[in-house]
């Protein structure tokens, strides 16, 4: 058994010292060994791949990985029968295709490698048609109109560029293999298709960029890089088995206030359990394995609230990374015995949960497109990009709002915990001066990095960022990087990163079409340098208003974006409509991204997503007004009545407690005009998708706030002993 076989069969309990002790220098050159046998130990790739296929195969594969090309089809038979006997080798018996249908999260069908003989003997089997080609029913999957019930057939396609990998699920092992999800008729049905097409749309338009500069030699193509920042809650798993509520909906739809939130800023940052630590040593660990560079974890702002944070990828594999970084934080909490909490708003009044997409485009040959250079024509190509983002993001802040919108982001956004609902750049005030420049038809260069003085000798001098960090925006430039902080928790970023990927290439092909156009037009050496500041400086003048720079949670901010004509959408039933415009349905079909019946198909599953969380969320919270809390509010009802009627009859005034009834009483009352006002709205049908979307942001949220609002009134009153549910308290400062 080879030494990677070894350690897979180990339990976490066995970590190697090594990577324990990272502290010192020394150990950390051997944990550099320890990661080496760990990481991407269950997929197929690297040393695994290597070791199985021939050099001819693996150039092929390596030019379709690597380079973008077209896939060879002919090799699939020798990589399928290496990946079968690498997959059995490390236990499996069962491979699946994996994919992320339209629902957001990720599916798999599994087949054993079993085949029989002609004498009818067992062997295991696993061809190359198998590997390239599944066919699961696609009738059960949303696929917003694109198919009926009838219409079943639906295909999924391997996807070589990321690799296989063996799931764990407790002794069991399945060989997933990453796939795309189309129907009969080749639409897509799933988020990983369209977020590839998206991908190559960027880099069509992005090698003509760098092609305008003569900076394309020996490369291929470019690809959008990816790094995201999950936060999540940890929370007591038995706990959260006595609330129906986190149990079904994965957030709280009632509870009192605790006395103390996060006003202390004493959890941020903080020295994180031992627990908690053990955790996230598991979870890394199973995440190595996969092949994910998780590289941060610390506490959060909220109580029980941490973050995990891999080192970025090309963004299709990030993609599928961050489905699975999901999947892992769950199933390992579980086995810690808590309960891990990814929904934006798992609990009211308490920082919720985000998920920092941080964005770049990068050649093959790994030069950052978004990195500022020296000076010269190369800063000008870096300000073209800058320049195509903003664009981008001035001309379609709507659909990008549109793309992070969901039940759960709606609680969100806008709550001065995380980005407002308007979408604008933050530049920093380095690059936000040249941007101011060059609208003014000037060039300069900044230096991406100055020195910063700590005034004490002994103390070294630090290099700092060409701008400082803007926590309140909502799309922040970070030196090298864009960081869209505004997408929810539990989303899939496979779909916001379509929305951005597509943007930016339509403005990438406005903007080189029209340098290449001025640049025509002249005959002067400088021609180049001169058109490119020319419609930098126009494209600034037209979409300069989306960059903000100071603090997007002030009313200011508010007022001023009234005043510059951005878009504020609210809720998912204002944001997700603007998806339907013509416009946007022309772009993504110019681009190779999607056609309109793709778009809109997409657009009716996201509605319906949101109409049955909503009616989920109601039915639960009704459920556990009626079966918990008005229950409990009645005992003590009559516990207070009795005592005040037993205190009088003493001839002892009962002022407090009397007090205490009434406000029993009315609360109990409130609740029940709220419940008939909440049926009443569940009741509520309506053929068209959005305007039942809109009736229940508007119309049947507010009656679930007068449920809530007469619940934790209740729970203010009726004593802990007659509680019948764990507390805020309870769950974030007792788990
Ligand atoms: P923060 O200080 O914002 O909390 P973290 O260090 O937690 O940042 O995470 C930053 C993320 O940005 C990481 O996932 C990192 O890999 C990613 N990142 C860095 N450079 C790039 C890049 N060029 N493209 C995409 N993501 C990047
Ligand atoms: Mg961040």
């Amino acid at each position: 058994m080879s030494r990677t076989v070894a350690y897979l069969d180990s339990t976490s309990s066995t970590r190697t010292e090594a990577y324990r002790s990272m502290s010192s220098d020394a150990v950390v050159r051997d944990a550099g060994a320890a990661f080496g046998d760990q990481f991407g130990a269950l997929t197929f790739s690297g040393e695994n791949m290597r070791r199985r296929l021939g050099s001819a195969v693996l150039e092929q594969l390596d030019r379709t990985v690597q380079y973008g090309e077209a896939l060879n089809s002919s090799i699939a038979d020798e990589v399928a029968t290496a990946m079968k006997d690498w997959a059995i080798e490390n236990g499996c018996t069962h491979y699946c295709h994996w994919f992320q249908p339209l629902t957001g999260s990720t599916a798999e069908k599994h087949d054993s490698f079993l085949n029989l003989d002609h004498n009818g003997q067992p062997l295991a089997e696993f061809s190359g048609d198998a590997l390239i080609c599944g066919e699961p029913d696609a009738s059960s999957f949303p696929s917003g109109g694109v198919r009926d019930t009838w219409e079943a057939r639906g295909y999924t396609a391997w996807d070589p560029t990321s690799p296989a990998f063996i799931m764990r699920n407790g002794g069991e092992r399945t060989l997933c293999i990453p796939t795309a999800f189309v129907s009969w008729t080749g639409e897509s049905l799933d988020l990983k298709t369209p977020l590839m097409r998206s991908n190559e749309a960027i880099s069509k338009q992005a090698m003509r960029v760098l092609r305008l500069f003569g900076n394309d030699a020996g490369v291929c193509n470019v690809y959008t890089t990816l790094g995201c920042e999950q936060e999540y809650f940890l929370i007591d798993e038995d706990m959260a088995a006595m609330r129906p509520d986190l149990s079904m909906c994965g957030r709280t739809v009632m509870g009192a206030q605790p006395p103390k939130g996060h006003q202390l800023d004493d959890h941020y940052f903080g020295s994180i359990p031992p627990e908690v630590l053990a955790f996230m040593g598991e979870v890394e660990e199973r995440l190595y394995e996969l092949g994910i560079p998780a590289k941060t974890r610390h506490n959060e702002v909220a109580p029980r609230q941490f973050e995990i944070a891999p080192l970025f990828e090309r963004a299709n594999v990030a993609s599928d990374h961050q489905q699975l970084l999901m999947n892992v934080l769950k199933r390992a909490a579980s086995r810690h015995g808590f309960s891990c909490l990814l929904h934006e708003k798992p609990f009211a009044g308490v920082n919720g949960t985000g998920k920092h997409n941080n964005w770049s485009m990068s050649t093959d040959t790994g030069h950052n497109l978004l990195s500022p250079g020296k000076g010269g024509e190369s800063n000008l190509q870096f300000l073209t990009f800058v320049c195509a983002v903003v664009r981008a993001l001035d001309m379609h802040a709507d659909i990008l709002r549109g793309s992070i919108a969901s039940a759960g982001n709606d609680h969100r956004l806008g709550a001065n915990e995380a980005p407002p609902a308007i979408l604008s750049m933050y530049t920093g005030a380095e690059l936000g001066g040249v941007l101011e420049k060059l609208e003014a038809g000037e060039t300069a260069c900044f230096d991406s990095k100055t020195e910063l003085d700590l005034g004490s000798t002994v103390m070294p001098t630090l290099e700092r960022h060409p701008g400082d960090r803007n926590r309140t925006s909502p799309f922040a430039f970070i030196g090298n990087r864009f960081e869209f902080r505004a997408i929810g928790g539990l989303a899939a970023v496979a779909w916001p990163n379509t929305v951005l990927n597509t943007a930016v290439a339509q403005s990438l092909d406005y903007i080189t079409t029209a340098i290449e156009a001025a640049v025509a037009d002249g005959d002067t050496k400088g021609s180049l340098e001169a058109s490119c500041v020319a419609v930098l400086s126009d494209v600034l003048k037209q979409h300069g208003r989306v960059i903000f720079n100071g603090d997007n949670y002030s009313q200011e901010w508010h007022d001023e974006a009234a005043k510059r004509d951005l878009p504020v959408l609210r809720g998912t039933a204002d944001a997700l409509p603007t998806l339907r415009r013509e416009d946007v349905a022309e772009m993504f079909d110019t681009y190779g991204v999607m056609n309109a019946r793709e778009l809109s198909a997409r657009i009716d599953v996201l509605m319906e997503i949101y109409a049955t969380t909503l009616t989920i969320e109601a039915g639960t919270m009704l459920q556990m007004a009626d079966r918990m809390v008005r229950p409990s509010a009645v005992r003590y009802a009559t516990e207070l009545a009795e005592s005040c009627t037993a205190t009088e009859a003493a001839g002892v005034p009962c002022g407090a407690a009397k007090a205490d009834l009434t406000a029993l009483v009315a609360a109990m009352d409130a609740l029940g005009q709220g419940e008939t006002a909440l049926r009443a709205a569940l009741d509520h049908e309506d053929d068209c998708v959005d305007t039942h979307v809109g009736f229940i942001q508007n119309t049947m949220i507010p009656h679930m706030d007068t449920v809530r609002e007469a619940c934790d009134a209740i729970e203010g009153i009726v004593p802990a002993d007659l509680w019948p549910m764990p507390t805020y308290t309870d769950m974030l400062f007792n788990s």
